[in-house]
């Protein structure tokens, strides 16, 4: 696996700016199976992510937390 928000292995390096509450928010950048770049489309509602391999993403329920 590896890290949606810097594409470095999910095990190793420093990912405490991936994990914080800001990046939470963030789309993810990189596929967590093949590390390829996404193509992230922000919506109104949220986000959704495309690998090219491993289809898209799209932010859930989660997302919509607000205050
Ligand atoms: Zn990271
Ligand atoms: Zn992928």
């Amino acid at each position: 696996m590896y890290c949606v928000h810097c594409g470095g292995a999910a095990g190793t390096g420093d990912h405490g700016p991936c994990s914080g509450a800001r990046a939470a928010l963030e789309p993810p950048r990189f596929c967590a199976e093949c590390a390829r770049r996404m193509v992230v489309q922000v919506t109104p509602t949220g986000w959704s992510a495309l690998c090219s391999r491993h289809g898209a993403l799209t932010s859930g329920p989660a997302a919509a937390l607000t205050d």
